[in-house]
């Protein structure tokens, strides 16, 4: 699954809960759940890491570094740096990339991942609505 994807989900699932802790566990969980969809995947490293860190980026901005959203993004996202950094795979194999067969190449479009990916980001990161005190005080 694309980067920019697993860092939305992530930040979703950290807005979601409200905790940080939370949101660094479930993290993990849904990059696997996230592989496991069949999914096209986009080919240039370049973007995938460029996407992916312009999105956590954006959130760390606007919600702050330790935002259980922010933190949610970086925890969902973080497994695929086995991919880039050698020294995270110390004897050879990958931690959440290894198992043969979990990571599923399919038709879950890159482009709907992206335009996914932006759409929940940019709920995430859009200035509150004026609705957004009124429902603060139904809680
Ligand atoms: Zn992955």
């Amino acid at each position: 699954m694309i980067v920019a994807l697993h860092v939305a989900t992530g930040a979703a699932a950290g807005a979601g809960t409200g905790s940080r802790l939370a949101a660094l566990l479930l993290g993990p969980i849904l990059h696997l759940a996230g592989d496991r969809l069949p999914h096209e995947d986009i080919r240039s490293r370049r973007f995938e890491i460029s996407s992916g860190l312009a999105c956590l980026v954006l959130l760390a901005a606007r919600r702050g570094l330790l935002d259980p959203a922010t933190l949610g993004a970086a925890a969902s996202s973080a497994p695929d740096l086995e991919h880039v950094l050698p020294s995270l795979r110390p004897r050879g194999s990958k931690l959440f990339h290894g198992r043969r067969g979990w990571h599923r190449s399919g038709r879950f479009p890159a482009d709907l991942q992206l335009l996914l990916a932006g759409a929940i980001l940019g709920g995430l990161v859009a200035p509150r609505s004026r609705g957004a005190g009124e429902s603060r005080d139904l809680r």
